[in-house]
């Protein structure tokens, strides 16, 4: 019987995951893939957020019992500031971010928002409280409106208008002919790399979380679209705690803190300034991406 439970049981964890403002669908489907369901615990009072800071507290993270990932793991990011993720492609970053959204539980240490434990509080509050974009945003086969109003229950047409201007979305929908109501996706409108993440971010204003979390949300855009995002981007994180994990780092340079992270450990932290003086890691990483774009440039001249 129970082999027949399990599969409503995850059923009903989707559905209610949904319903928490989960918008990566990807991360659903791993999600199912590794069958992890993390619990409230009983009584579980939920997020209050004055302060948005967040610590990571020597968290030990592991998919697999034998493998860690995540070795000791510790960083602070105070409320209101703009840090950055960097570090080689499998070092981690995007593990510390669905650990913030508590896909998973640390095996030790502990993760706080604000001073509390998100272990101990309603999943709910907790993922109400973070706004995540991702590398590439899914798009539902429904109308542009609905798919940013997908970022809350109940959002108004207004609070969807507002998002879209916010997104710089509202030209696009102007020229649209149905507006708000035309369908996108397979059955209707197709929309570019640049004007799905558009949308992404309008769903993360209507659902207005005082933390965001951008995983490469710009990485997969030619630099073009990328310099026109970033700009948005920026303007969304203003008044917020924002963690960016990037792969690009020009796009983070003008963070308040870098942490550098590999294999799972912070191995440097600071300015952009500051890390290259140290010429360690980022420096290195700087140095080889900038000969990258020289090479581009030369080749496309
Ligand atoms: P990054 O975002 O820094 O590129 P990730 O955090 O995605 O790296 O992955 C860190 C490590 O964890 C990688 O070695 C990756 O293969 C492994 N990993 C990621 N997701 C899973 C999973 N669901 N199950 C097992 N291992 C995983
Ligand atoms: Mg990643």
């Amino acid at each position: 019987l129970t082999q027949l439970f399990r599969p409503l049981d995850m059923l009903g964890m989707v559905y209610r995951t949904i319903r928490q403002g989960l918008i990566d669908m990807a991360e659903m489907f791993r999600l199912l893939d590794t069958e992890v369901e993390v619990p409230d615990v009983p009584c579980a009072p939920a997020l209050v957020i004055r302060k948005p800071s967040i610590v990571f507290d020597d968290v030990v993270f592991g998919y697999e019992p034998d493998r860690t990932i995540l070795h000791g793991l510790s960083f602070e990011v105070p409320a209101g500031e703009a840090f950055a993720v960097v570090g080689p492609s499998g070092a981690g970053k995007s593990t510390l971010a669905r650990l913030l959204f508590r896909f998973y539980d640390p095996q030790s240490g502990r993760i706080l928002i604000d001073g509390q434990d998100i272990s101990q509080v309603t999943q709910a509050s907790l993922r109400a409280s973070i706004g995540i974009v991702p590398q590439d945003s899914v798009l539902f086969n429904d109308t542009i409106g609905y798919n940013i109003g997908y970022g809350r229950d109940g959002a108004t047409r207004e609070e969807i208008e507002a998002a879209a201007r916010g997104a710089s979305l509202n030209s696009l929908v102007a020229r649209l002919p149905k507006g708000f109501d035309t369908e996108v996706g397979e059955r209707g409108l197709k929309l570019s790399g640049g004007e799905k993440q558009r949308v992404a971010i309008a769903r993360t204003l209507v659902k207005n979380p005082p933390i965001l979390v951008l995983d490469e949300a710009t990485s997969a855009l030619d630099t073009r679209t990328e310099q026109d995002i970033l700009a948005t981007l920026h303007r969304v994180a203003e008044h917020r705690t924002s963690l960016s994990i990037a792969h690009r780092l020009s796009t983070i340079a003008d963070a308040n803190r870098i942490l550098v992270i590999s294999e799972g450990r912070l191995v440097e932290s600071g300015t952009h300034a500051q890390l290259l003086r140290r010429d360690g890691l980022y420096a290195e990483m700087w140095a080889r991406q900038a000969a990258e774009a020289d090479a581009l440039n030369e080749a496309a001249e």
